[in-house]
């Protein structure tokens, strides 16, 4: 009698940054460096993975630096294909637009429908573009990617002079910082270290805005900007950016030469289109295991995902993608195993303001918890050091194991 043919369990992934990057990894090889052992069990995992995405991973938190030259964009950008063939995993370049049966299908922009028996969903932000009018014509953001921090290089490369324009806008509606916060003030300190070292610095104004900043409000940050003659609108929002400015709600006009903003973020469109709960500010619904409720097996993590009751201060970074991502794999392999998922994940803030000539690491996390033991400084120049070597392990670890 022939013995009955193990099915291995479909996994399908959808989108390749962070959060479904870490998702695999976790689910794969447990640890983030995988020691002989754990390469010699993927294949024997009982799962056979399909991962549909773009192809190319972007690693965001360095795009700040083009400012200074110090990167560009081959720098940060790997083909996942290879990492994806080492680890014998399906690859399909392609967008997913819809989610249904329950989550068992995905359907794509080119027609084709995938099945799966369990579904992870790290699909990364939306953007507001449209809360205020002009922000697609009249503004560059980091937060787009490369090509658009590369072309906000290029305009102020291309100035001897002017003035320059910073800033972002929350999305408040889920209870936490659904905005990019962080990156924008070092941009701010990068571009005041890139004109300095242009020797234009006192040729240019560089003025830092956000409506969702009390007007005066004081802290570590705002230290900093300040410091380096950065001038502070602090409660100012625009109604709308313009060729050449911004329009100020009083009617006004405001000339600036080039303005950097990050719109308010959300969920994608997909979850709408399709029957995934959503939370109020356009989020994919999960709780604390990672679970979207009311699809069986079905996972998201990462800035596509909302939150269960989060402190307000909770961000989207990729270390909470990271963090939500390694407790979504513990509970798909649980399920694996006939258990319930148990495995909660932290909410924590934790990043290195790099501004070259001086770093910051700010940290929060629920249970009051410091990063790494407390062996780095919470401010120190060699911080940027350290946020470049996470940077290089990470990349070293898609591009080479
Ligand atoms: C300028 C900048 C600096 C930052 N600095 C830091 C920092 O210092 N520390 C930190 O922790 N975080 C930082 N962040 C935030 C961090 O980059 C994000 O939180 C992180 O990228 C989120 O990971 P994600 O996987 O959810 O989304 P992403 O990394 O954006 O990945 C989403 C992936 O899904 C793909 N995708 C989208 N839609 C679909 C679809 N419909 N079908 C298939 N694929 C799809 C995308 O193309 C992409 O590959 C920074 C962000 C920016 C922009």
């Amino acid at each position: 009698m022939s013995k009955p043919v193990a099915t291995k369990v479909n996994v399908t992934i959808v989108g390749n940054g962070f959060a479904s990057l870490f998702f695999l990894m976790y689910l794969l090889d447990r640890r983030l460096f995988p020691m002989p052992a754990a390469r010699r069990r993927r294949p024997r995992s009982g799962m056979d993975i399909t991962l549909i995405g773009p192809g190319d991973f972007t690693y965001f938190p360095a795009i700040p630096e083009f400012l200074t030259g110090k990167r560009t964009r081959p720098d940060i950008t790997v083909d996942i294909k290879p990492f994806l063939r080492r680890r014998g995993i399906r690859f399909i370049e392609d967008r997913v637009v819809a989610v249904q049966d329950g989550g068992r299908t995905v359907r794509t922009a080119t027609g084709a429908a995938f099945h799966n028996d369990m579904l992870f969903l790290g699909t990364g932000p939306t953007f507001r573009k449209d809360d205020i009018a002009g922000t697609r014509e009249f503004t560059y953001s980091p937060c787009y990617g490369p090509e658009d921090m590369e072309r906000f290089k290029g305009r102020v490369d291309g100035l001897s002079s002017g003035i320059i324009y910073i800033g972002f806008k929350i999305n408040k509606e889920d209870g936490f910082v659904a905005g990019r916060t962080g990156p924008m003030y070092e941009c701010a300190c990068l571009l005041d270290f890139a004109l300095r070292k242009r020797g234009v610095r006192d040729d240019f104004e560089i003025h830092f805005f956000s409506a969702d900043r009390a007007a005066g409000e004081k802290g570590v940050l705002t230290d900093r900007l300040a410091e380096r003659g950065i001038i502070m609108d602090d409660g100012y929002g625009p109604t709308a950016f313009v060729d050449g400015g911004m329009i100020d709600p009083d009617g006004g006009f405001r000339r600036a030469d080039a303005i950097l903003y990050s719109p308010p973020m959300t969920g994608p469109v997909y979850a709408r289109a399709s029957t995934l709960p959503v939370t109020k500010g356009g989020h994919i619904a999960v709780d604390r295991y990672g679970q979207v409720p009311g699809f069986a097996k079905v996972f998201a993590a990462g800035d596509c995902a909302g939150h269960e009751a989060p402190p307000p201060w909770v961000p989207h970074q990729a270390h909470m993608a990271q963090l939500r991502a390694q407790a979504a794999a513990a509970n798909v392999r649980a399920i694996l195993q006939g258990s319930s998922p148990s495995h909660r994940y932290r909410h924590e803030l934790s990043c290195i303001l790099d501004m070259e000539n001086d770093g910051l690491w700010m940290h929060r996390s629920e249970d009051g918890a410091p990063p790494f033991w407390n062996l780095f400084p919470r401010r120190s120049r060699q911080l940027v050091r350290v946020k470049s070597v996470f940077e290089k392990v990470f990349l070293f670890y898609l591009r080479r194991l």
